[in-house]
């Protein structure tokens, strides 16, 4: 059998496929870059809080029994997968 690669016309039911195919939709812009680290600020007692959650209007602090993300080896924040950058409050 030779190749059936070639182009065909297309048949009455394809066309009637195509025809309600929506619209290719036009996406809105993409939102502002994202920092590509997270910042996780110490509070005086100890408490980090997470830049990603701040931004989420969500207070989900996190507190480490002994050290901070570094001593802990916390290199990814565990809310949003970015790179953790510690600072003071
Ligand atoms: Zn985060």
């Amino acid at each position: 059998m030779q190749g059936n690669n070639e182009a065909h016309a297309i048949t009455a039911v394809e066309q009637d496929i195509l025809n309600r195919l929506p619209e290719p939709k036009h996406f809105p812009p993409m939102p502002a870059v994202k920092p590509n680290k997270c910042a996780w600020t110490k509070d005086e007692d100890g408490i980090y809080t997470a830049a990603c959650h701040r931004a989420l209007k969500e207070v989900n602090s996190f507190i480490f029994t002994s050290g901070g993300p570094v001593e802990n080896r916390f290199t990814f924040c565990p809310y949003c997968g970015r790179p953790i950058k510690t600072r003071a409050a």
